[in-house]
């Protein structure tokens, strides 16, 4: 059963806005579901343009020239970093079940994927950004003549972020513990359908002692709170995560503004006739079922050469068939529901299409239960290219298995698509595998492996799936803007 609700009853719906919580002007509010249930968790305050405002405002007063965050040295601001990972850590147990409990996905605390991944990852990047924050540094140039030349990394300024459902804690950590290390200050619209963590994160960046205005968490919906933010004169950078539709949206709208984007994925998975085939099933299986296939990386083109296709599929379709699905909290769970009925509707759409077009369903291809947005794992074999279930991103548990016979031939197909967000590459030959790698044109790729997450190594796309990298040393660059200052010298040059 799922856990009683009473547990959470001292939990933050307010907008957090210069470190308090505050109602929505307008008095809003909207609800937030419990997918497993489909109950109401509770209702949460709804903000729109006149809280965007107000936390624009804040922010800008927060980067002000001598205010206590522009003053602060870089240790300082690393210290911070550090302390709300820390506090992170402290309440890991309570963000662990209050982000299963909106968003559905399982809590993976047996060593399977869940929640419990997700705040180590997210404490992982505040620490790892923690650490770069005193070392930003620009480059000494040596110009023509007698002249010194430097330059400075400095911060963007306000920034806007808006982020989705899918990884809620991650999504607002890749995001923010960035921009802190670069100083700058932040106004984050959280999902519509997922607003809890972010609210509970907000308060621990209140008792870590961010200055009031740094971080800015609004709640509210994309048409209302999201274009606010996006057409606010006062915001310089906005960092977006979500679809190519709304990402494609936000780019008009943003006009001059600099933007970053993270998008959507109809990512490939190479299997090789010299693939190890259980670490190659193993590694489709968690490329495409990891959180109810709800991951813009998801393998979902994959790719298996002809002499083994057969074999692939018996063990992907057993491999698939042992997965145990429930609510959060049922023990050892690893298949949750879809986040909310919408996207249920849409995945079972893309089922009926795989049907009607000809896939074989070769597992699955149903509801799972009558409560709740549970969707069976399912495996569609026979399929081509030109079916919509492998042309188009379906954001669920739905996994199409093709046929290849030459390299030459896999890889024009796998290149084959607007996105280029993650791919994968089976096979025991090193060469050919990296050989392949290079050839993919795709952000990441997985060999032998698929969805590792360093905090360490950048994350992005390519083609339509957007620019800009998070995580890694580049995900810095994505707040800073260069300064080059001249000094002439006197004396003679030496
Ligand atoms: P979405 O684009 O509908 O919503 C994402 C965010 O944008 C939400 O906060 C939403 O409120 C906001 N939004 C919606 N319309 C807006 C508008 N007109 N103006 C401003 N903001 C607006 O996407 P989603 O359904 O929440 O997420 C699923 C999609 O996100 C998938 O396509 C997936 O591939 C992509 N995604 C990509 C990555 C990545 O790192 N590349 C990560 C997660 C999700």
């Amino acid at each position: 059963m799922v856990q009683p609700l009473a547990k959470f009853g001292d939990l933050e719906t307010r907008l957090f806005i210069n470190n308090e919580f505050v109602n929505s002007i307008s008095g809003r509010t909207f609800p937030t579901i419990n997918p497993a249930t489909e109950e109401t968790i509770c209702e949460v305050q709804e903000a729109d343009a006149a809280d965007v405002d107000l936390s624009v405002k804040a922010a800008i007063d927060a980067f002000k020239l001598g205010s206590p965050w522009r003053s602060m040295a870089a240790s300082e601001r690393g210290k911070l970093l550090w302390k709300l990972a820390d506090l992170i850590e402290r309440d890991a147990k309570y963000l662990e079940e209050l982000e299963a409990l909106d968003n559905g996905k399982p809590l993976g605390r047996d060593g399977q994927y869940g929640t419990a991944v997700d705040v180590g990852l997210t404490i992982a990047i505040y620490r790892y950004a923690s650490g770069w924050c005193d070392k930003i540094a620009g480059d000494t140039i040596p110009v023509d003549g007698n002249t010194l030349c430097y330059t400075r990394k400095e911060p963007i300024g306000v920034c806007g972020a808006i982020i989705p459902w899918n990884f809620p804690l991650l999504m607002q950590s890749w995001k923010l513990a960035p921009a802190l290390a670069a100083g700058c200050t932040m106004v984050l619209k959280s999902s519509e359908k997922t607003p809890l963590t972010a609210l509970h994160t907000s308060k621990l960046i209140a008792e870590a002692g961010f200055p009031p205005g740094v971080v800015n968490t609004l709640s509210g919906f994309g048409p209302t709170a999201g274009e606010a933010l996006v057409k606010h004169p006062g915001v310089h950078k906005l960092a977006f995560t979500g679809s190519s539709l709304t990402g494609t949206k936000i780019v008009q709208m943003a006009k001059l503004k600099r933007v970053t984007l993270e998008l959507g994925g109809k990512s490939p998975v190479i299997v090789c006739d010299d693939a190890n085939l259980d670490v190659a099933v193993g590694a489709c299986h968690v490329g495409l079922f990891l959180n109810q296939g709800q991951c813009c990386c998801a393998g979902s083109r994959i790719y298996v050469q002809d002499t083994i296709y057969d074999k692939f599929v018996e063990k992907a379709v057993e491999k698939a068939k042992q997965m145990k699905i429930g609510a959060y909290n049922q023990p050892e769970v690893e298949h949750g529901p879809q986040v909310d009925e919408l996207q249920f509707d849409r995945v079972m759409g893309y089922i009926q299409k795989g049907k009607d077009e000809g896939a074989t369903v070769s597992l699955g291809g149903a509801r799972y239960g009558t409560k709740g947005y549970f969707i069976q794992p399912t495996i569609f074999t026979d399929v081509n290219d030109e079916m919509t279930v492998a042309k188009e991103e379906i954001f669920g548990p739905v996994m199409s298995i093709m046929k290849f016979s030459t390299d030459e031939e896999v890889v024009e197909r796998a290149n084959g698509s607007c996105f280029g967000l993650g791919a994968g590459i089976m096979s025991e030959n090193i060469g050919r595998a990296i050989g392949l790698a290079h050839q993919i044109r795709a952000g990441s790729v997985w060999i032998n492996t698929y969805d590792d997450f360093s905090v360490q190594a950048p994350f992005g796309g390519y083609k339509d799936s957007g620019h800009g990298r998070e995580k890694g040393k580049e995900m810095l660059d994505n707040y800073l803007q260069t300064k080059c200052v001249f000094v002439p010298l006197q004396g003679p040059k030496c």
